[in-house]
């Protein structure tokens, strides 16, 4: 280990030479990183990143090469399957690879693609969970993914296929239908025909949106807006990805538990926004 600090007892896995463990950094905030994280990056000899991994989490493993292979500057991001197989080379020449990606590996993120080629070609694998940004991101805004009183099932969705177009093989009235609150990855690019989309399938024009960028980061920007109105709020107020989208309800709740707004001494604005009354004192 490279740092004299240490981790809470525990066995903790040893990373061995020509493994690739597959792990997740969380939305941003490095506190958020898990414990499996943490050893990892002290062990490993590669760590190959992506562009949504906070540069600071890079610093807890000095003595490891650190290997970017994501977007950036507008160029196309590296091809998958040269990821993967960068990933092959490096395990077969006997390097500790640690394989790090934004949020969850397994969330939107290609994890499971990478982890397959690797099973693919007898590379052994571990996989690392972490705080995914639909998750994680909202709880920093303020914004619990569930709450008795709103929802009781919620939709994770991305806005992007393949191809970098809304995801026609979407049903968009059956997730409208079906799901209270819907968490949108990747939609800023096609904001207008989602909420078209959502709005032709039957959700309220004023029905509650949050938009959150940065999450959990200093620069994290969080905008309250409607259905009908999110389209020109964000551009108005020049948000740009990553954003996480929360349409539904469980948006209202950030009147009360905005925690980082209140850290900075700003009162809650509403003690009670479902109108519900106090929460029943048992059950
Ligand atoms: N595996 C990641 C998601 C990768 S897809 C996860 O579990 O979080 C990339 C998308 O994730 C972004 O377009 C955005 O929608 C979301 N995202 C990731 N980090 C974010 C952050 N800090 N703030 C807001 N959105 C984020």
């Amino acid at each position: 280990m490279s740092d004299s600090s240490p981790l809470p007892p525990l066995d903790w896995p040893v990373m061995q030479p020509g493994w690739v463990w597959l792990c997740g950094a969380g939305p941003g905030d490095p506190g958020l990183l898990t414990l499996h994280a943490l050893n990892a990056l002290r062990q490993a000899d590669v760590v190959v990143y992506d562009a949504l991994v906070e540069p600071a989490i890079l610093d807890w493993a000095p003595g490891a090469e650190h290997v970017y292979a994501g977007k950036r500057g507008g160029k196309p991001s590296a091809r998958q399957r040269d990821i993967s197989l960068q990933l092959v080379d490096l395990a077969r020449n006997g390097k500790r690879v640690l394989r790090l990606k934004g949020g969850d590996p397994f969330v939107f993120g290609r994890g499971g693609e990478e982890a397959q080629t690797l099973v693919q070609h007898d590379i052994p694998v571990r996989i690392i969970p972490g705080i995914s940004a639909g998750i994680g991101g909202l709880a920093y805004a303020g914004i619990p993914v569930t709450h008795r009183d709103v929802n009781q099932s919620v939709t994770f969705v991305t806005g992007h296929d393949q191809s970098g177009n809304t995801p026609g093989s979407l049903d968009w009235q059956a997730i409208s239908r079906g799901s209270q609150v819907i968490v949108i990855y990747m939609g800023m690019k096609h904001i207008a025909q989602i909420t078209a989309a959502l709005l032709a399938a039957g959700r309220p024009a004023d029905e509650p949106v949050a938009v959150v960028t940065t999450a959990t980061l200093p620069t994290q920007q969080v905008l309250e807006t409607t259905l009908a109105t999110c389209v020109d709020d964000i551009a108005e107020a020049r948000l740009e990805p990553p954003a996480v989208i929360c349409v539904g309800r469980s948006v209202l709740m950030r009147q009360t538990l905005d925690w980082q707004g209140q850290a900075r001494g700003e009162p809650p604005r509403n003690l009670d926004p479902l109108g519900r009354g106090r929460p029943a004192e048992s059950a």
